[in-house]
């Protein structure tokens, strides 16, 4: 198993099987780079591939205040882990891994 950045799995549970798929964070040799982030579960229609809902603060500096966005990302998703719709994962971007894909799970967030 790979080692990663303690910072980055802190609040994340590891998966309990070991896969064999080369895009896995964990089992895989893909290298993770560039923006972390958590985001809820939409869809898991597609085949090894989640949609995942992030939402964020924009600051608007006309009204001193923030306002709410949200984007879909598509994250590959590894073999080994168990996710459904609803679910808290954290997301990491890595490289371009399909046309819409550049993102791949890390895991459930605690
Ligand atoms: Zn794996």
């Amino acid at each position: 198993m790979k080692r990663l950045p303690e910072s980055l799995i802190r609040d994340v549970v590891p998966p309990e099987r070991e896969c064999n798929d080369d895009r896995c964070p964990w089992h895989g040799s893909i290298s993770i780079r560039g923006k972390a982030t958590v985001g809820r579960v939409l869809s898991m229609k597609m085949t090894g591939t989640i949609t995942v809902l992030v939402e964020y603060l924009q600051y608007k500096p006309k009204y001193k205040r923030y306002e709410k966005r949200r984007s879909k990302i598509h994250a590959h998703l590894p073999p080994c882990m168990e996710v459904s719709e609803g679910d808290l994962v954290k997301i990491v971007e890595t490289r371009r891994l399909a046309k819409t894909v550049s993102h791949v799970v890390l895991g459930k967030v605690r």
